[in-house]
């Protein structure tokens, strides 16, 4: 079996994301997605990894790690090779699956557990497509897609917000309240009226829900130290489950102070790939939990070693996804059989709004937890029409183009 084909699959409408499609000689196709930077890492696929991979078979899948990898020539940063690489990755497993017949959690080595516990970042249905939602409150405008505007109603109903979550099952959500104030200092300072403005959804939801609801605060990484930790110590009281990217992911030393100025986990980062750069980050105490990126840190093979780096410190990992449908997917496989996986990260404005426009099937989301997908591989694919699409651009590079 050999691979004879790479499509690279760019969506208008998704402008951020990139699909990858691994064709084989026996009529196999293993997907992949990444995103961000798609163009440039369409270039690399096609210029670096194809004159590679085409030809070879796919299931050498550790040897293609580190060949892309090398080629990368880039160890630390979500660098687009990277990211290219973590695409290609997913899609071999992918094949894997379809080969065997088996779902890819069983060839990691099967189930540890059958469902994992979900959290819902609370995110509207363009959050990261349409570039007005990246922030909050003075560019925000709802879209009117569906019940779902969830960034909208964090920052003016958080308390209906969770008790809407809560009727769904979902004890978990993540928001990122203090946003809206960092451009004003540059994230240099916070002041105690943005401070109380920042607190007051958290405020809201415990007043609603007591402590039914565990509280993510999502930072981005938009501020300095001081200002990062002013902020911790004003949410200390409601208990949030982790502080995420407080600053930068630049200065390891920064942020083990931040972590040791707090009793509330701190959670980083999916900013951060290959084992490499999470070495670094667990054995200088930086971080209580291991915010991972299937498709940015290096595919599900460096997730998975990422993950078991984690747990050689005792500490959880909790999957990234507010991205695209195929990293939820190769997320939950890796949840389902990895022992120290946490919580998995999901959008319900994106799982019921647009994931279901673009690929056959989803896991199954019940009570607030998420399941084990079931067929084999990664368990769905890109929707035929997807392919159809007036707006879609398909890059190919074949083993004939090679061979010219
Ligand atoms: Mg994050």
């Amino acid at each position: 079996m050999k691979i004879t084909r790479i499509d690279t699959i760019h969506i208008a409408e998704f402008p951020h994301i990139l699909f990858v499609h691994l064709h084989t000689d026996q009529g196999i196709v293993g997907l992949g997605e990444t995103t961000y930077g798609p163009h440039t890492v369409a270039t690399f696929i096609h210029s670096q990894v194809a004159p590679y991979l085409l030809g070879k078979t796919p299931l050498h899948i550790e040897r293609h790690w580190n060949e892309i990898f090398a080629r990368g020539r880039t160890t630390l940063s979500r660098s687009a090779e990277i990211r290219g690489l973590s695409a290609i990755d997913i899609a071999l497993w992918d094949i894997f699956g379809q080969v065997t017949g088996l779902p890819i959690y069983q060839l990691l080595g099967g189930p540890y557990r059958e469902r994992i516990q979900i959290y819902n970042t609370c995110a509207g249905y363009r959050y990261g497509i349409s570039a007005t939602q990246q922030v909050a409150v003075g560019s925000f405008q709802s879209s009117k897609e569906g019940p779902y505007e969830d960034l909208e109603a964090f920052l003016y109903r958080a308390d209906e917000l969770a008790e809407s979550l809560l009727s769904q099952g979902i004890c978990a959500m993540k928001i990122w309240p203090f946003d809206q104030f960092a451009p004003k200092t540059n994230g240099q300072s916070i002041s105690l009226e943005d401070l109380d403005k920042g607190v007051e959804p958290f405020r809201k939801i415990r007043k609603a829900v007591g402590r039914r609801m565990e509280i993510a605060v999502e930072m981005h990484g938009l501020w300095n130290l001081p200002s990062a930790i002013r902020i911790a110590k004003a949410l200390e009281e409601i208990e949030p489950m982790w502080f995420e990217d407080p600053i930068r992911m630049d200065n390891l030393d920064a942020l083990s102070q931040f972590k040791a100025s707090t009793h509330i986990p701190t959670c980083a980062s999916e900013t951060v790939s290959t084992r490499f750069a999470f070495r670094e980050m667990l054995e200088r105490h930086a971080t209580s939990i291991v915010m991972l990126d299937v498709a940015w840190a290096g595919g599900l093979s460096e997730a998975r070693r990422i993950a078991s780096l984690a747990e050689t410190h005792h500490l959880p990992f909790a999957p990234h996804d507010c991205t695209g449908p195929v990293t939820l997917m190769a997320s939950v496989h890796l949840c389902i059989n990895a022992p120290n996986a946490l919580i998995q990260e999901t959008v319900r404005a994106f799982y019921y709004g647009w994931y279901p426009r673009l690929v056959t099937q989803l896991p199954r989301i019940e009570n607030g937890y998420i399941y084990a997908p079931e067929g084999p591989g990664l368990g769905l694919a890109l929707l035929p029409d997807v392919l159809k699409r007036s707006d879609v651009t398909i890059q190919t590079s074949t083993l004939e183009s090679k061979r010219l």
